[in-house]
């Protein structure tokens, strides 16, 4: 039987998701002809299904409720969740992601690449109060150098947070690298890795720059 996601072989921690419909979506968005109406669309709807893989192991605790027949167990979630997507791109993996969880508290961090250096610069991070207990997700859609994640996850932490996934649209191996080795103890969720990082910072063949794209300022 196929198997429906793949880890990837360098570390347990990162995980591909192999999925038809994330391949359908993955495959829009790529694609230089789709629209910024459709890669809106594609990309919220991705960002569902790679969601419901990473959430796939989240702790629960008992509940207790009656249906119309009787009372039953269930499940519900055992920490507060908090997602937190890195400007100005992450902004669209949101929608999508509140749409499976309406109950998320929303932390934004701002961080600019220097197109000179590469390197980052935070200028902006509003994080909620729950952070140090809650379950946090941090979005980007593309991880080029791992630069704007490595200082994401450093800001996360020092606020407190110790349960942090990082989930992605694509990913390359030296962004993976860079995350991996600064912050080993996080788990990456990722439709693909490709290949190369080109001397832009770009991802090859990646879809270009995300947030011009999502947001029609190309
Ligand atoms: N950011 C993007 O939007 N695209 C890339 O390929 C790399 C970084």
């Amino acid at each position: 039987m196929r198997k429906k996601t793949m880890r990837a072989t360098h570390d347990p921690n990162v995980t591909v998701v192999n999925h038809p419909l994330v391949g359908a979506s993955l495959a829009i968005l790529r694609s230089k002809a789709t629209t910024s109406a459709d890669f809106r669309r594609a990309l919220q709807e991705v960002s569902v299904l790679l969601l419901g893989h990473a959430s796939a192991g989240w702790e629960t605790v008992p509940h207790e409720v009656e249906t119309p027949l009787q009372k039953c167990m269930g499940a519900i979630l055992a920490r507060p969740l908090v997602l937190v997507p890195i400007l100005r791109a992450g902004l669209g993996m949101l929608d999508g992601m509140l749409a499976l969880l309406p109950l998320a508290t929303i932390g934004h961090i701002g961080v600019y690449r220097n197109e000179q250096t590469l390197n980052p610069v935070t200028y902006f991070c509003r994080l909620p109060a729950t952070i140090s207990e809650a379950q946090v997700v941090l979005v980007d859609p593309m991880l080029a150098t791992g630069n704007s994640a490595c200082q994401a996850v450093a800001l996360l932490k020092s606020n407190g947070a110790t349960r942090i996934q990082f989930i992605c649209l694509v990913a390359c191996p030296p962004g993976l690298e860079r995350l991996q080795s600064q912050h080993p103890d996080i788990e990456i969720v990722t439709a693909a890795i490709d290949p190369e990082l080109n001397e832009m910072g770009y991802i090859v063949p990646g879809l270009g720059d995300a947030g011009d794209r999502y947001f029609g300022t190309t």
